[in-house]
């Protein structure tokens, strides 16, 4: 294999073509400002080691790779008690659909669709007190940035815009399946969402799912039986209904968020940010996905 840097630095020219192919999100104005030239990749180590290319030091929104950490912090407090009220198959259907929710009986086919993540985020309110805030927390001291934080602009603008998750939250609510007032459960959302991190920093605070639920401080954060089972449900449902293409060209565990950020974890090896704000027709980075393909290519680090 070829020198990781250089790998990186080749796949931030490989994809430099793609960066204009789809368009950036603009249900969320605030989001539609974003350059679509913008690209960044970094790989982090298990051992702590950092490699990264392109833009992979500039902040932006992560959006639903929020869901992620707020899974990962429910399922710490409260080990699996909440696969009773959402489960782990794949919808087939696009992040922000409605169309199952009422067919399923209010219980969201997966975690990672904005139904599933109202559902998690109800329940950290409940157990924390502030859901966001203590999202926040886990990924400042995963990335060892303090300053990680929620952009107030996104998170407004989102709100401002938010009437297709407002109705979803206010049907989860209809079916019992909400114990927070629907006001606070949505504010704790748009929050969780609207923080923004580099590349660099997602990268190392996604690491505990590549050292088996091990915490950057070395103690464990979940059990290596969490950590398999939150890789397997990002695998399956992590790219809404692109999964099945996601994994067909990536081969790894993947979850993005519509401000064009992706994390894909190699298990037991590393974390792999990458960052392209212009997205596809399901809601995931088109150089993103490009970058991540050509990377388990070129190095063969992938779950198959
Ligand atoms: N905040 C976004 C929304 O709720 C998150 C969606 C995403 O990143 N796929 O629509």
């Amino acid at each position: 294999m070829e020198d990781l840097q250089e790998v990186l630095e080749g796949i931030v020219e490989h994809v430099a073509p793609l960066c204009r192919d789809g368009a950036v999100a603009s249900y969320i104005p605030s989001l539609g400002e974003i350059s679509p030239e913008k690209f960044g990749i970094c790989v982090a180590m298990a051992d702590g080691e950092v490699y990264g290319a392109g833009d992979w030091q500039e902040p932006f929104s992560i959006q639903s790779i929020s869901k992620v950490f707020s899974l990962a912090l429910v399922m710490s407090y409260d080990y699996d008690s909440i696969w009773q009220r959402v489960s782990r198959e794949p919808s087939g259907t696009p992040f922000n659909s409605m169309i199952q929710l009422e067919a399923d009986q209010g219980i969201p086919r997966n975690p990672f669709i904005n139904a599933g993540a109202l559902v998690v985020t109800d329940r950290l309110l409940s157990l924390t007190g502030d859901a966001a805030g203590s999202i926040r927390g886990l990924l400042r001291l995963e990335s060892g940035n303090p300053a990680v934080d929620i952009d107030a602009v996104v998170a407004a603008s989102e709100a401002d815009h938010g009437h297709r998750n407002a109705s979803m939250a206010h049907l989860l609510a209809s079916y019992g399946n909400l114990e927070n007032p629907v006001d606070e459960v949505l504010a704790a959302y748009f929050n969780q969402c609207a923080i923004e991190m580099c590349c660099e920093d997602l990268a190392r605070a996604s690491l505990f799912l590549a050292r088996h639920g091990v915490a950057a401080g070395g103690t464990p954060f979940l059990s290596p039986n969490q950590s398999k089972r939150i890789n397997a449900v990002m695998l399956t449902c992590g790219t809404y209904d692109a999964a099945g293409e996601f994994a067909y060209h990536v081969g790894l565990p993947g979850k993005s968020g519509v401000g064009g950020g992706i994390v894909a974890i190699v298990p037991g090896r590393c974390a792999i940010t990458v960052w392209g704000p212009s997205l596809g027709p399901n809601g995931n980075s088109v150089a993103g996905i490009a970058a991540l393909d050509e990377f388990t290519t070129r190095t063969g680090w992938s779950i198959f």
